[in-house]
């Protein structure tokens, strides 16, 4: 009889260094933990309204206009409640009338619900695609807020950022959810007015900020709608989070822990080369599992276009035989976590996180502890 998946042992010299391949919360590196500790008397428990703590806010936001090569006139904007409380956010202050959402996931559909249930908006434009492809937006009249999502978390797909084309009278935002992307894939801000994202995925911090990059076409919304007289909740206004940011500071009391950690990981990434280089290493960890699984006759790439495969999250679908909770079991028994499926995806997939923290050479050891673990299982 064969051993029940948390029985087998999975040779220590097949094993990645770090086991930690979550798609959010992600693998944070000891430099950062490192950088929490040696806050521990400056940083720590002071003021958020004093010079220590509202020069990291300024750092964090210079070192992400750095990093995104942003040009002149845009502003990060900050605050607290991750990428979750951003949607809420955009309905109050960047959504003028009609928004239209390309949907092809859990994550990306979030944005277009909550545009649907406010009452102050008429009815988005929801442009769908099957799970494993994304769809593309065109101009509509109407139109005053496009929502892209960078990487469809839910399914390993990522998208190119591109305006909508076709023929429109209105001026209109491009929003993009960039929560899983921010830091691992490039972009050209020409392409976007706002690049949203939380910092527990590439930036390998912890969850409960979001961050926005804004364009002037976004900072000019957030006033129009700023000095409207729609109703808008204090804690969810884009223009008082604008208004703090620009004093680099956030509206309520920031984790200031969950920042030090980003601006650690901003440094490495800044460090070693910038954008170009993190999104460098995500890209290598991609070729490696998606041509390791392309090699075996029981493992295929779920996204069936070599184009759309995401470089920071990868999924695999597993042949019937193979059951891929079990694979997941033995894994996690070895130290090697968080491989599962989306779990609303529903398929018998492994699931990678592949962000920058995350060795090369480790994605390239879990794909030998996999094959170790299904000839041992079959
Ligand atoms: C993780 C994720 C979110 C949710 O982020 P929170 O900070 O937990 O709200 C939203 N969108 C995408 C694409 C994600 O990957």
């Amino acid at each position: 009889m064969s051993a029940t998946p948390d029985q087998i042992t999975i040779p220590t010299d097949l094993l990645p260094g770090d086991g930690r391949f979550c798609c959010g919360p992600s693998k944070v590196r000891h430099e950062q933990v490192d950088a929490v500790v040696a806050a521990r008397d400056t940083l720590l428990g002071t003021s958020h309204r004093k010079p220590p703590v509202k020069n990291l806010v300024g750092a964090v936001r210079s070192k992400l206009s750095t990093l995104f090569d942003l040009p002149d006139g845009w502003e990060v904007v900050l605050g607290n409640g991750g990428s979750t409380v951003f949607w809420d956010v955009a309905t109050f202050g960047l959504v003028r009338e009609r928004s239209q959402h390309a949907v092809f996931g859990e994550f990306s559909s979030k944005f277009a619900e909550a545009c649907a249930s406010a009452p102050h908006l008429g009815d988005p434009t929801v442009v769908k695609s099957d799970v494993g492809t994304h769809p593309t937006l065109s101009l509509e009249d109407g139109i005053d807020v496009y929502a892209l999502t960078h990487n469809e978390t839910s399914t390993g797909v990522a998208m190119d950022l591109r305006r909508p084309t076709g023929t429109s009278a209105d001026t209109a935002l491009v929003t993009v959810d960039a929560t899983s992307a921010a830091g691992g894939l490039t972009w050209n801000p020409t392409e976007v007015d706002v690049y949203y994202f939380a910092p527990q995925k590439c930036f390998a911090s912890d969850g409960g900020l979001w961050l926005a990059a804004c364009s002037p076409a976004a900072i000019d919304r957030i006033g129009e709608i700023g000095s409207s007289d729609r109703w808008r909740p204090a804690s969810l206004d884009l223009q008082i989070a604008l208004d703090n940011s620009t004093k680099n500071q956030t509206y309520n009391t920031p984790a200031v822990a969950t920042l030090v950690m980003l601006d650690a990981q901003l440094d490495w990434m800044l460090d070693n080369g910038g954008l170009t280089w993190a999104a460098g290493r995500s890209a290598e960890s991609a070729s490696t599992l998606y041509g390791w699984a392309e090699a075996r006759d029981w493992a295929t790439p779920f996204v069936s276009e070599p184009a759309e495969r995401s470089n920071v999250v990868g999924t695999i679908d597993l042949d019937d035989a193979i059951d891929a909770g079990d694979v997941c079991t033995a894994l996690r028994a070895n130290g090697i976590l968080d491989t599962d499926a989306y779990r609303k995806l529903g398929r018998n997939q492994l699931r990678v996180g592949m962000f920058p923290a995350i060795e090369p050479s480790d994605v390239e050891a879990l794909t030998r502890s996999i094959d170790h673990v299904v000839s041992t299982l079959s």
